[in-house]
């Protein structure tokens, strides 16, 4: 029996990965969910699937969730410390699918264990992806991508030498504003901006998509995670979202990786890894698809990509503040302070700002310096959104 945890087991991610797990229950032996608001589901997972231990990151929710635990054997436990508390309880797998920087200590900490952390949560990689690799060499531990792009990226390198690789190429939807004119992105609404084309996913991501920032996001974990330079570092947008990655070697081969858009793959590939097992996922037909599109990005569009570049440049904490930044302004956007396209201009100033101070940016990687920055970031977008709305 594998042990296994899931951080953010309510959320997109976590509740496919739950999906997989419930499939062959008598394989796996759970031992902790975490979520947030959501306690009934929490609860109802965590009984259904015997887990050991509840988490939600909510203190004022822990009388709710012992209530919906009482005389189940699953405990309950709320906060910060004990997603920690999660986090230590020995696990073979762990899935870290919580949303945002939040999601970061849990998985160093998970980490410190040696075990195998699946990783959806991008934006650790991003803030503190050198940490993060570190502590997993440090102790033994697998980190095994989730991310769609970086999961195709993980599997067309499989008996490859990283030596031969020339480029990576990411593709990117486009998200739900792909075909709107550049005029009307200003006054796109937050509703229209949690549709996506083609993937189902949690509401932040989904904008992130719209504005490209999960792009950028995902351009900064391929740098961290695979260790390539940026400039080899590729993105075309691929309306279709069925060609995940491409991985072009020294020969001029290209391997692609394709697959229907149904984030259950990728969780299953780092699931059943290094072994391939049968999962519920669609088949492509291809000869129905009839065609797969790529063009370049339009930068004007989306000025994330460029603001991406700039910070894998800057090196040190500058992914904190960028992924601090971000999250504080899709906060504004989410709750009316700031428009969709007045998004990327707010990060771009926090970072400007930022980008002088040595002493905050050339900082060790250590998490009190990395929480210093984040803090940083995320006052100065809100002044930044304040001035504008002003
Ligand atoms: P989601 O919003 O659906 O779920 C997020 C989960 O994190 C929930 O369980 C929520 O309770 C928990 N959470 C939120 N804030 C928290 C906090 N401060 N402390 C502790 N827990 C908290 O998000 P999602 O779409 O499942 O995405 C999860 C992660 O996976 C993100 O990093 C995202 O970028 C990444 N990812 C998601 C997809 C997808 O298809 N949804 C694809 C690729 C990568
Ligand atoms: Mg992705």
């Amino acid at each position: 029996m594998r042990r296994v945890s899931i951080f953010g087991a309510t959320g997109s991610i976590g509740q496919s990965t739950i999906d997989l797990i419930a499939r062959t229950p008598e394989a796996y032996d759970v031992v902790a969910l975490t979520g947030g608001r959501n306690i009934a589901r929490l609860a109802d997972d965590a009984v259904r699937l015997g887990a050991e231990l509840a988490v939600t990151a909510h203190d004022e929710l822990l009388d709710d969730l012992r209530a919906a635990l009482v005389g189940t054997g699953t405990e309950a436990a709320a906060g910060e410390s004990a997603l920690i508390e999660a986090a230590v309880r020995p696990a073979d797998w762990v899935m870290s699918a919580i949303v945002g920087a939040a999601g970061l200590r849990p998985g160093l900490k998970a980490l410190e264990q040696g075990g195998t952390l699946a990783l959806a949560n991008k934006e650790s990689l991003v803030t503190a992806g050198p940490l993060l690799m570190e502590v997993a060499r440090a102790h033994g531990a697998t980190v095994l991508p989730v991310d769609s792009e970086h999961s195709a990226i993980f599997q067309a390198l499989v008996g490859e030498d990283m030596s031969a690789v020339e480029r990576i190429i990411i593709t990117a939807s486009g998200g739900a504003f792909r075909d709107w004119p550049l005029a009307d992105l200003e006054r796109a609404t937050v509703k229209e901006a949690s549709r996506h084309p083609n993937w189902a996913m949690g509401q932040r991501i989904t904008i992130d998509s719209a504005s490209m920032f999960n792009k950028a996001l995902e351009i900064i974990e391929t740098h961290e995670f695979f260790g390539i330079a940026p400039e080899r570092i590729e993105v075309l947008v691929h309306p279709e979202s069925l060609v995940h990655a491409l991985v072009g070697f020294r020969d001029g081969a290209l391997m692609a990786h394709l697959g229907v858009s149904d984030m259950r793959h990728a969780i299953g590939y780092a699931l059943n890894w290094p072994a391939r097992e049968a999962l519920p996922v669609g088949r492509l037909d291809l000869a129905g698809i009839g065609q797969l599109n790529f063009r370049h990005p339009d930068e004007a569009r989306y000025p994330a990509l460029r603001l991406a570049r700039e910070v894998m440049a800057r090196g040190g904490l500058s992914g904190a503040v960028f992924n601090a930044a971000k999250e504080a302004t899709l906060d504004g956007f989410i709750a009316g302070r700031i428009g969709f396209t007045g998004m990327a201009g707010v990060v771009e100033a926090v970072l400007e700002r930022i980008g002088s101070n040595e002493g905050l940016i050339d900082a060790n990687m250590t998490l009190d310096n990395i929480r210093a920055a984040d803090h940083v970031a995320r006052s100065l977008a809100d002044e930044e959104m304040r001035e504008r709305a002003a």
